[in-house]
């Protein structure tokens, strides 16, 4: 682990044990993450079916929480990412900005993407929903059928080698499941229709007000980052 990925995973507000020494039978310590980090390909210039949906989701009316929003939130980064980052719908900062994930969670879910060796720039994030709820009520099934149908598209653009949903929300509109959280965490699951893997976590803003649980966030990191390299 180097400096920089300590330095993250203290922001994430995780302790790091590292051994001081090397043990006596002369094995190096063993540190508890992604060692090296496959690079990531260059981003490519804005494809045009990019563009056409980005068009589409902006003039979306198909739902009428188009009433209420200023704008539609697309999602944010490089459109050749590997990783795919996905949560529930737009806050009222997204809403104002226009971008995926700005508030305080957003910073973070940067931290956390940062613990694992990612830049932000250079994963995708996206949500369940387009548009903002009002006052951040959970997705309606209606909302999130008519919705639906962009990510799947951004998805398909994208194509790629893992997806990690973060929160209940994200969970299990993805995988259509109502198991809870806890049960949908830990295990390496299947984007449905498609051979792309799904790891499951929490929502940084539920780590805001649970700082214990960052622990069990890192090990999910851990496990996307392991299946992201494997895959
Ligand atoms: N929470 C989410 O799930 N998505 C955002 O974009 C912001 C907050």
């Amino acid at each position: 682990m180097d400096s920089r990925q300590l330095h993250y995973l203290e922001t994430m507000g995780i302790q790091v044990w590292q051994q001081r020494q090397p043990t006596s039978t002369g094995k190096k310590p063993r540190v508890e993450t992604g060692e090296e980090i496959i690079p990531l390909a260059p981003s490519a210039e804005v494809a045009p079916e990019w563009e056409e949906l980005a068009v589409q989701v902006a003039g979306c009316m198909a739902c009428s929480l188009h009433c209420g929003r200023t704008q539609t939130v697309f999602g944010v980064g490089d459109q050749a990412a590997k990783w795919l980052i996905v949560g529930e719908a737009p806050g009222a900062e997204e809403d104002r900005q226009g971008e995926p994930f700005v508030g305080r969670a957003g910073q973070l879910l940067n931290a956390m993407l940062e613990a694992v060796g990612l830049q932000r720039g250079q994963v995708y994030i996206a949500n369940i929903l387009k548009c903002r709820p009002p006052n951040n009520r959970d997705p309606l099934p209606e909302e999130v059928a008519h919705c639906e149908p962009y990510l799947r598209r951004q998805v398909a653009l994208l194509r790629p080698r893992i997806i990690l949903a973060v929160g209940r929300v994200a969970g299990q509109n993805l995988l259509k499941t109502s198991l809870p959280l806890g049960r949908l965490r830990g295990s390496v699951h299947q984007y449905p229709e498609t051979a792309i893997p799904l790891v499951v976590t929490y929502h940084p803003a539920y780590l805001l007000r649970a700082p214990r649980e960052k622990r069990r966030a890192w090990q999910d990191l851990q496990l996307a980052h392991k299946v992201y390299r494997e895959f």
